[in-house]
């Protein structure tokens, strides 16, 4: 079986500003570290190159004249939507291919031709809301996804996880009074970071009461928090839930090294995720798995955990990049109380 890296040079003519965080050479790093790695040459991994999402798909997450907005906006040239989310001329036609990547990423896993994916996509998804772009997105690529494979194929269990340091609030709000799609959200707590929600007490609502988990840890929190969380929450409610296809918003800002954010994982923490993840999906799933790059502003660290994440797919042996970095007591504490109280409310655990 092969992985597919789902990867279009659309993806980095989108630009929102010159210098911005969220810039091209995000992916171009991703590419080069996976290139050096000598991935390209490897049989288990397979470049896959996405058509544009329809625009029947995507409207079951967006507006029909929020998304004709964002065309308007790129047909003549660009536009800001808040200071730090704007489009250029590329940016519609990017977010469709990055849609259209997710979706031709879990078509291939359904039909059996690939057996996981990871889509190195920009524009990022996982903040933009119905009608609203947010936080350097524009369209939700994984919500995209769990309604394609809800609505086109049938399923009725999806789960999402999200390890991005920040609270995949489209995501969340595209299901939260779903139960076909469980969300748990890993991230730094929204009092601490932008954009300030994912609180342990928003866990849906109506019939999806109980499908939304928000872990919001403590600054600081690294591969120690979150290895309790995938041992007392995510293997547990993977085991409860039983998906039949497994998403997963990647963001590499959750990395002690970014400069964005003040949490405190390693490559080896993130590494330890994505193994857990993928045992996961091969327990519950059949191995059906499909990642979705959402941040990380560290150029190296990008290259790096993007690297890793196709070797732990592929089935290549993870490399290792030796780094140490410790989690303070107290944040091993605050997690130990957090997955305690959110294990109390969950009817899942
Ligand atoms: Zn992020």
């Amino acid at each position: 079986m092969v992985t597919d890296l789902v990867y279009h040079d659309m993806f980095v003519k989108h630009e929102m500003s010159a210098g911005h965080p969220e810039g091209p050479d995000r992916l171009k790093s991703a590419m080069n570290y996976a290139e050096k790695a000598g991935l390209f040459e490897d049989e288990r991994l397979n470049l896959f190159t996405p058509e544009p999402a329809s625009l029947d798909t995507v409207y079951a997450i967006h507006g029909k004249r929020y998304l004709e907005g964002i065309k308007e906006k790129s047909e003549k040239g660009g536009g800001f939507y808040s200071l730090d989310t704007a489009v250029n001329s590329y940016t519609f036609e990017a977010a469709l291919l990055a849609a259209g990547g997710g979706i031709g990423a879990v078509d291939r896993v359904v039909a059996g031709t690939t057996e996981n994916a990871f889509v190195l996509c920009r524009p990022p998804g996982h903040h933009a809301e119905f009608e609203r772009a947010f936080g350097f997105c524009f369209i939700n690529n994984i919500a995209v996804a769990a309604s394609h494979l809800i609505r086109n194929h049938g399923l009725s269990r999806v789960m999402i996880i999200d390890y991005d340091a920040h609270h995949g609030n489209g995501t969340q709000n595209s299901f939260y009074s779903s139960d076909q799609v469980l969300y748990v959200g890993l991230h730094q707590d929204g009092r601490t970071l932008f954009p300030g929600s994912g609180f342990p007490d928003e866990i849906g609502t109506g019939e999806g009461k109980g499908y939304t988990l928000n872990l919001a840890m403590y600054p600081g929190a690294g591969d120690k928090s979150y290895d309790l969380a995938f041992k007392k929450v995510i293997e547990p409610l993977a085991e409860s839930f039983k998906p039949e296809f497994i998403l997963v918003s990647v963001g590499f800002d959750s990395h002690y090294k970014d400069p964005l954010t003040s949490l405190g994982l390693t490559t080896t923490g993130f590494a330890m995720m994505n193994s857990r993840l993928k045992q996961i999906a091969s327990k519950e799933t059949s191995g059906k798995l499909t990642c979705f790059l959402e941040g990380g502003y560290n150029l190296d660290v990008m290259g790096m955990c993007a690297q890793n994440l196709l070797e732990e797919l592929s089935g290549v042996p993870v490399s290792e990049f030796n780094e140490h970095h410790t989690e303070s007591e107290t944040c091993t504490q605050y997690t130990e109380a957090l997955i305690e109280q959110v294990t109390k409310t969950s009817p899942l655990l």
